[in-house]
């Protein structure tokens, strides 16, 4: 049977007009585009950044654009793992509390020194955790199994040394090696680099590290009834939420938010504001509210004016009115104005083009199955419902917080998930359950 498949072709045509920079003839897709479908197109358009580097010192949060290879074995030499005295376990195989055997203390080795003097029978040498194990030590007796249990700083090394117990060879000895050998992977490419991370690339001597380029985002908020918080109310305004609220979301996953702040419902200010953001050199812009079916609502038009809308309508609750496209050669997404529809919008949408655009892996969120503690009436929708998500005996309980009207953020901040409730289903009973996405989650 032959499959003919629109896509390749789809994508040459508009990789064919983004090198034109032209207007893609035709509308965009006026139907309701399911969440998956959505989501699969506005990625298609997005691939990793270039490759930067950055000293390990700044790289938190950045995304490794190679994996990591040892270059040297981790630890690198043997080294004790106690401070004690380095033996032969010959030497202290009749060992007991009652009969500690003696030995002669003939060197003292603190981190950071080597000893190249040999260790005699009857000998010992003592030594700090960390230092490296003289040549032909078998083991490590640690002081607190011998007759020199002080911890004083700075005091010298005994001329003798009773030993209580006898040892294994290897004891207390960290071989080299152990951890990490040289020439093994030991970070993924494509993975988020956490404290630890920092941690093992510093102990791998890797100074400079090759990441993707953080994504500049650029952000607007658009409507004359703004006012910047600390504007004082005046009648038929309100405080703008978004734009902060959205600069929060851009930072929390790793990217540099470029704040183009409020923009009155106007063509031609919406046009300045974008033309901004093409010249500071973005590679995103993100706008919220004006991407509706209202009398002012320009934001759309003038993106088409100089660019293609892709798709402006999402089968989704909240969140329908969500465009994206490109402005110039620049991708664009109109976000919702209403506070929850421009939040959930983000994090269906918009993180996981931020996160393809820094090269990670993973770009989904990880969700967790909860169970209902109530009946659930939805419309049909997928839908991102608020909820307070806690562990009752071995299960994650979800019960919705507050309003879930789209411009009440107060349920969003009770809430610790947002449930999603799958297209086409409309009751769902307590006890049933649903996938959910905690937030605040930053990978
Ligand atoms: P719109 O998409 O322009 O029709 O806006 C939908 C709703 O969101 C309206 O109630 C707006 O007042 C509200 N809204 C738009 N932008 C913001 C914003 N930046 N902060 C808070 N609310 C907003
Ligand atoms: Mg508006």
């Amino acid at each position: 049977m032959l499959v003919v498949k629109s896509e390749p072709f789809d994508s040459w045509f508009r990789s064919a007009w983004r090198l034109s920079l032209g207007k893609l003839p035709g509308k965009p897709s006026t139907e309701l585009l399911d969440v998956t479908e959505a989501q699969k197109r506005l990625l298609d358009y997005f691939s990793p950044l270039p490759v930067v580097k950055v000293h390990v010192s700044r790289s938190i949060g950045r995304v490794l654009a190679d994996s990591v290879i040892a270059e040297v074995d981790l630890p690198s030499f043997p080294n004790s793992s106690m401070d004690g005295f380095a033996v032969h376990v010959f030497d202290v195989m009749k060992a007991n509390p009652e009969q500690p055997v003696m030995l002669r203390v003939v060197a003292d080795v603190p981190a950071g020194q080597i000893t190249d003097i040999q260790l005699g029978s009857g000998q010992a040498i003592r030594i700090m955790t960390g230092a490296p194990i003289p040549e032909n030590a078998e083991a490590v007796v640690p002081v607190e199994d011998t007759d020199i249990n002080q911890r004083i700083p700075g005091i010298a090394a005994p001329e003798w040394v009773k030993v209580f117990r006898p040892i294994q060879i290897g004891e207390n000895i960290r071989p080299a090696g152990l951890d990490v050998r040289s020439g093994e992977a030991v970070i993924r490419k494509g993975s988020r680099i956490r404290p630890q991370e920092v941690g093992l690339l510093s102990m791998l001597g890797v100074g400079q590290v090759s990441v993707h380029r953080k994504p500049r985002v650029a952000i607007f908020s658009t409507g004359n009834e703004l006012l910047l918080v600390d504007d004082p109310l005046s009648p038929g305004k309100i405080h703008d939420s978004n734009t902060y609220m959205l600069v929060s979301l851009i930072e929390q996953y790793g990217c540099e938010p470029i704040n183009l702040g409020i923009v009155p419902d106007e063509p031609e200010a919406v046009k300045a504001c974008l033309d901004k953001a093409l010249s500071d050199a973005v590679d995103l812009i993100l706008s919220s509210a004006g991407v509706s079916v209202g009398a002012f609502d320009f934001v759309r038009s003038v993106v088409e004016q100089n660019g293609e809308l892709d798709f402006w309508r999402v089968n989704m609750r909240p969140g329908k009115p969500l465009a994206f496209g490109h402005y110039n050669d620049v991708p664009y997404v109109g976000l919702p104005g209403n506070p929850v529809s421009a939040f959930v919008g983000f994090e269906v949408f918009v993180r996981p083009a931020l996160l393809k655009l820094q090269g990670l892996h993973n770009l989904t969120h990880t969700f967790r199955w909860v169970q209902l503690a109530e009946k659930i009436l939805s419309d049909g929708r997928e839908s991102y419902l608020r909820a307070e998500v806690s562990e009752q005996k071995d299960t994650l309980v979800a019960r919705l917080t507050g309003h879930q009207g789209s411009g009440n953020l107060r349920s969003l901040v009770q809430a610790n998930a947002l449930l999603i409730i799958p297209s086409g289903v409309k009751t769902l009973n307590a006890g049933t359950f649903v996938k959910a996405w905690l937030l605040g989650e930053t990978l």
